[in-house]
């Protein structure tokens, strides 16, 4: 049978839902009309609440690169260091951006799929006194692994010279995270993962302690300048022009959210998490991460087969896309997102796509519909 629906189930970009969509297509606004400055400026409110942050929150015409890239060059001085936990694709990138920037990275190295420990950050800030940042993910897409950031907060509360600048790309919108109560000065976030809008949006947040930073920093960005971005933004405006329609989306997908409850939203995705983590073993395979994350499960793919066969059968047979291994872990691993527009259906098609392809690959040591039938197990008692 040939495939005639596509599904999405990667890690970024994730399914937009049809209110989001809907609310794209409208009629592109003049980025200086006051229609517009309002609707920035609610976006900004929403933002701020689905962070649960008192600081500011900039919005960035980027992919979430961007955002990170401005942490970076707005928040360091070249010659600055900052503890950089490296633990998949994410963190290298936090590295490649440290190097870029003449930032000195101390770099924690984390075998891929575990947890940086908090006595790791401990020992490296104890060894390099004066460092003026942690860099770390929430979680770590690449491995489908979450960080212990509230403890490294807790932890970076004796360390004030240290901010706490958090990738939580695939947190926020999946988990319910009190940035300030966590100690988080800088949170990163971008529209086309859990927020459930198009790529396209980054998201930046300064609580007070790095907007003193940003002031007392030498100003090295022209695009991505913070300091601009902040005097504008406060006005509900931009410095350049902003993607009008990607921010009434953004708008919409963040009501979304508030009508559904962020407690909810969190509770939806712990359990699409469980669900398909039981799912996962219930075929006898193995968890590739030891601290699974509730965005996006990754999954060690059985000896002898070959992880990107299971995603090119799982397109080309059957339309959904999932996503595979990177860097070293190409065809090691395959990773189901949940995370976003999501529920048990596109959780029970993700499982059971998997299955169809591990079955084609020579892998049969299960019964067809196991997986799901775990996952729906999840779910009637839970659900
Ligand atoms: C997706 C993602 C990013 C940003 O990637 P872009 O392609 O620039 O949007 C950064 N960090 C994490 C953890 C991510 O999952």
């Amino acid at each position: 049978m040939k495939p005639i629906k596509k599904r999405l189930l990667t890690p970024g970009p994730t399914m937009v839902p049809e209110r989001v969509l809907e609310a794209l297509s409208r009629p592109t606004l003049y980025h200086r009309s006051p229609e517009f400055k309002r609707i920035f400026l609610e976006t900004r409110e929403l933002l701020k609440r689905v962070l649960r942050t008192e600081g500011e929150v900039l919005i960035l015409t980027s992919s979430g690169t961007g955002a990170m890239e401005a942490a970076v060059s707005n928040l360091f001085n070249p010659g600055d260091s900052a503890v950089v936990v490296v633990g998949g694709k994410f963190g290298q990138r936090w590295q490649e951006l440290c190097l870029t920037y003449g930032v000195e990275p101390v770099v924690i190295e984390v075998e891929w799929g575990r947890a940086v420990k908090v006595e790791e950050v401990k020992r490296a800030l104890e060894e390099n006194p004066g460092v003026k940042g942690v860099l770390v993910q929430i979680c770590e897409t690449s491995t489908g692994t979450i960080h212990p950031v509230r403890e490294i907060g807790e932890l970076l509360k004796n360390y004030p010279e240290a901010l706490l600048i958090a990738d939580g790309i695939t947190a926020y919108g999946v988990y319910d995270i009190p940035t300030d109560e966590w100690g988080i000065d800088v949170a990163i976030t971008g529209s086309q993962k859990a927020l459930m809008t198009p790529p396209g949006l980054a998201v930046i947040s300064l609580n007070g302690r790095a907007q003193e930073r940003l002031e007392q920093v030498e100003e090295r960005a022209y695009y991505f300048n913070l300091k601009k971005e902040l005097k504008q933004q406060r006005k509900g405006q931009t410095a350049y022009t902003t993607a009008t329609n990607l921010v009434v989306a953004l708008n919409e997908a963040l009501k979304m959210i508030e009508e559904e409850g962020l407690g909810e939203v969190a509770r939806r995705h712990a359990l699409l998490a469980e669900a398909t983590r039981e799912g996962i073993k219930a075929l006898g395979l193995e968890l590739f991460s030891e601290s699974p994350a509730n965005g996006v499960t990754a999954v060690r793919v059985p000896e002898g087969i070959d992880g990107q066969e299971i995603v090119k059968i799982a397109r080309e047979e059957f339309g959904v896309t999932i996503a595979g291994g990177q860097e070293h872990l190409k065809g090691k691993i395959f990773r189901l997102s949940h995370m976003g527009y999501v529920d048990i259906f596109d959780v029970l098609t993700g499982l059971e796509v998997a299955e169809f392809a591990l079955k084609k690959l020579g892998y049969d040591s299960f019964k067809l519909g196991s997986s799901v039938g775990a996952a729906m197990e999840v779910f009637s008692q839970k659900g």
